[in-house]
């Protein structure tokens, strides 16, 4: 009863219209369906996500390979295994051993993970709890439950977005609100006013979104967006309780040991490029002019002297996605260089639910904080919502408040205050310490 019978994989279509894996696993209690995220601006420590290469499909971005390793590879193996759902670890560890390699590079993290996280729901409707209570008896999470602080990146640039703003998201994080609900209700608000104000001093096309929801006008400067960003909080009558984060995602931007603000211009002649130690103090000016409350990626995912030496001077959360990629060997390494204090968890970096619950264990026991993650190419899939809740992380990214990829993660956080009640509180300035509330 609680071993798989079935699974099937098919490939799907993600936010970016690129193929993707889905997995449905079947159990005596039913059908249990995962859909992969994909990244644009991935690190190049990140599993490997095994597409086609065959550029007269897809651009190259087919998944055939990983479907057919599902259906051809995984499938039986775990059929014949009988491992019980309720084993996640095992099953996983089953999983990573048909595979043999460090970065599941002959099955890919893609097919891995989809499979991973079916388990985990079938788990959950074989206890009969919601999938967060059933993430939070697996890790061992205390109580009451923690609802996230929602950073909502209302405004795009880099690689998702066109325009020329170097620096990849602009987050609003409601901090000052009671409630998970009144987070949404802020970040919604500030949002439409953002698009008016964008559209009023930018132009109609201002108003066009990039990857993650969020607008996406043609600025030069993370002074420009920041600015725009504090009209619009200030107009929608929430400053004060808004706090702004940033992910400069600079591993894309950085070229021969320089930053090259200006990256996004095939002309560019190098004259906007910047040392980590120029960047950092643009960094240093921000958080002076601005309520910045968070920066991820501030430096490139392999420059570990600028990370180290710019960190004991920053005041906020810093937070490491491509330096770190959800994977322990890298956390343990950034813990030990002093690097940064929080982890960005993204589940398809290191492409195995157990592995994703490690690193975010490791991650608090150096007492760094831990924002759980989207990717900017998304599905309907929500089971970040409930890993974030079951984790008790206090933060959590997924875009803006728009597109129903990014709000169907939200909506099912809605759900679950709703459920929850009197039995969750609401991290708010505490986000950064979500998991010891
Ligand atoms: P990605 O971007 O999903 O394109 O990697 C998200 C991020 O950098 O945090
Ligand atoms: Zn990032």
């Amino acid at each position: 009863m609680s071993t798989v019978t079935k699974v099937h994989a098919r490939y799907v279509y993600d936010s970016r219209g690129n193929p993707t894996v889905e997995v449905d696993l079947t159990t005596a209690k039913g059908v249990f369906r995962a859909i992969v995220p994909s990244g644009a601006s991935t690190g190049v420590h990140e599993a490997l996500e095994l597409r086609d290469g065959d550029k007269s499909k897809w651009l190259g971005k087919g998944v055939l390979k990983a479907v057919s390793n599902v259906n051809n590879i995984i499938a039986p193996a775990v059929v014949k295994a009988k491992i019980p759902v309720t084993e996640q670890a095992k099953f996983d560890e089953f999983l990573n051993s048909l595979d043999g390699t460090p970065n599941k590079g002959k099955l890919g993290a893609n097919a891995i993970l989809g499979v991973s996280l079916a388990v985990a729901k079938a788990a959950a409707a074989l206890k009969g709890v919601p999938l967060y209570a059933y993430f939070s008896d697996l890790i061992g999470s205390k109580k009451p439950y923690v609802l996230p602080v929602p950073f909502m990146n209302v405004l795009n640039g880099g690689t998702h977005a066109g325009g020329s703003l170097a620096f990849q998201e602009f987050m609003i994080a409601p901090v000052g609100a009671k409630s998970f609900h009144e987070a949404m209700e802020i970040g919604a608000e500030v949002y439409q006013h953002l698009k008016k104000l964008a559209k009023k001093e930018y132009g109609q096309s201002a108003a066009n979104v990039g990857d993650e929801g969020g607008v996406a006008p043609d600025i030069q400067t993370p002074e420009e967006a920041l600015d725009l960003i504090v009209e619009a909080i200030k107009a929608a009558g929430h400053w004060g309780k808004v706090g702004i984060a940033m992910d400069s995602a600079s591993s894309e931007f950085f070229k021969n040991g320089k930053y090259d603000l200006d990256f996004k211009n095939p002309k560019s002649d190098g004259s906007r490029a910047l040392t980590g130690a120029q960047l950092g103090d643009l960094y240093a000016k921000l958080m002076a002019k601005y309520p910045l409350v968070s920066l991820e990626d501030p430096y490139a995912e392999d420059d570990w002297e600028t990370w180290t030496t710019n960190f004991p001077k920053t005041k906020i959360q810093i937070v490491g996605d491509d330096l770190t990629v959800t994977n322990p060997k890298r956390i343990a390494i950034a813990i030990e260089k002093k690097a940064c204090d929080a982890l960005l968890l993204k589940v398809n970096q290191i492409g195995s639910l157990t592995e994703s619950i490690q690193a975010a264990k490791d991650a608090y026991a150096a007492g760094w904080g831990v924002m759980v993650s989207h990717r900017s190419g998304e599905t309907e899939d929500t089971t970040i919502a409930d890993l974030t809740v079951g984790l008790r992380t206090g933060q959590l990214k997924c875009g803006a408040p728009a597109r129903s990829e990014r709000l169907a993660k939200y909506n099912q956080l809605m759900r679950i205050e709703e459920e929850l009640g009197d039995k969750a509180v609401f991290a708010g300035r505490d986000f950064h310490i979500g998991n010891k509330l």
